[in-house]
């Protein structure tokens, strides 16, 4: 078999692979992605909510309009109980099929390659590059890298053919249902009824995306809850299932040819288990480390993924203390959280209003009792909601 030689090798065309594939051809590099689907984006497998922040790395998104739903100005955050503690996050609903396909479209015109119908199979490292075989219409071809990124998504299947480890991951279920049931991105906690999750409402336009993540296995039954609950009863249309990374980016991200990008990695947050702005931040930096070493003619070496990768708030440990802590917390230490913020919103807390929560804590036994634990829990939203969630 003939085997084709190429600089940069991209395994799937999802935002993770898509972004990587965009910073390098907007640098002159022509990057080839290998995408097992026949069109780009499809199916969809998202709740199509995405931070802002996603604009700071990809400022080309801000022109189009084409995949944007709406703008959500503010966040409503629900815990046991009934209360709603507010943010005011900025954030989109995207139609997530073109939104990836924007990003494709815009990987070809700077001279990168998308290749459909592409299923990886296999891949092996040479002396000379990374050897990846493909599956195209019924016939096998081969390719020989520089370099690899492998951004398959969270099935990891290559990732773990190459030994390495894999996320842990959790599940999540969502319904896309005719009707507007909300104005905001509307969040549902309660550890015992949503354990180590929550569920979402998400309006679109003229539909809702209603759905849940959670380790609980009896999904189906508790979102069907949740809906007659909320008196959701819009007729479905779509039902999506699958998984997302739980806990934060895997040990070993990176050999020196080869680099997991996105949901391989791990790439999510670990509060909110959002992954579209995270996959695209970790497809950012591998490209520019890219960028630069080619542009100083130095010898390609991703290992610096990793370390790069782990300087930045993103990826810091506070979101995993955060999420053990505050999943593992009990329902009614969490109605505690949404009553003493209630209708609040949290961000606009002034200096001088500190001392009335304060007051408030202190005269609150449940909460007190560990303020590093509460400072943590702090942390970790703002974390989410400054970088993205
Ligand atoms: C139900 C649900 C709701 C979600 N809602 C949200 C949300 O509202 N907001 C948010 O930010 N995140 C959400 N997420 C998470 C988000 O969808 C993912 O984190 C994100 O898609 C990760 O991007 P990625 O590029 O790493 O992987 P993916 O988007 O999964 O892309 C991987 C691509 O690789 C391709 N591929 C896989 N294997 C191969 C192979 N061997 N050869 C060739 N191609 C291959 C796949 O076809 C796919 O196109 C949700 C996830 C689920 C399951």
């Amino acid at each position: 078999m003939q085997i084709e030689k190429i600089d940069i090798g991209i395994i799937g065309a999802g935002p993770a692979g898509l972004s990587a594939g965009l910073a390098l051809a907007m640098n002159g590099h022509k990057p080839i992605i290998f995408e097992e689907h026949s069109v780009v984006g499809i199916p969809v497998q998202c709740g199509e909510g995405i931070s802002d922040k996603v604009f700071l790395d990809f400022p080309i998104l801000k022109d189009n309009r084409g995949f944007l739903l709406r703008k959500f100005k503010n966040t409503k955050i629900y815990f046991p109980g009934n209360y709603a503690v507010f943010g005011d996050t900025h954030a989109y609903m995207i139609m997530r099929d073109k939104f990836d396909q924007f990003l494709a479209k815009h990987v070809e015109r700077s001279g990168g390659r998308i290749l459909t119908n592409s299923r990886v199979i296999d891949v092996t490292e040479k002396k000379g590059g990374v050897q990846i075989e493909i599956e195209k219409e019924g016939k096998r071809q081969l390719f020989l890298s520089s370099i690899l990124l492998i951004a398959e998504g969270p099935k990891a299947n290559i990732a773990k053919k190459l030994g390495f480890e894999t996320p842990e991951m959790i599940r999540a279920l969502e319904y896309r249902i005719q009707g507007e049931f909300s104005d905001t991105m509307e969040f549902y906690f309660d550890n015992e009824k949503y354990p180590f999750g929550y569920c979402w409402i998400f309006p679109r336009k003229e539909e809702t995306n209603v759905g849940i993540v959670t380790t609980a296995k009896n999904r189906k039954e508790i979102l069907d809850n949740f809906l007659k609950e909320r008196n959701i009863s819009g007729k479905i249309i779509k039902k999506i299932g699958g998984a997302i990374p739980k806990k934060g980016i895997v040990k070993r991200l990176a050999t020196e040819k080869i680099a997991l990008l996105g949901d391989t990695g791990g790439f999510a947050n670990p509060l909110f288990y959002g992954g579209i702005r995270n996959a695209m931040f970790s497809g950012k930096i591998v490209a520019d480390i890219i960028n630069m070493q080619l542009k100083n003619r130095e010898k390609i070496d991703l290992r610096i993924f990793e370390k790069e990768v782990r300087k930045h708030p993103f990826t810091s440990e506070i979101s995993i203390k955060c999420h053990n802590y505050f999943y593992t917390s009990s329902v009614k230490f969490q109605e505690k959280i949404g009553k003493l913020f209630n209708e609040t919103y949290i961000n606009r807390i002034e200096n001088k209003e500190i001392l009335k929560y304060l007051l408030k804590l202190a005269t609150n036994p449940t909460l007190i009792k560990n303020p590093r634990k509460l400072y943590l829990l702090y942390k970790g939203f703002k974390l989410a909601r400054d970088y993205g969630f």
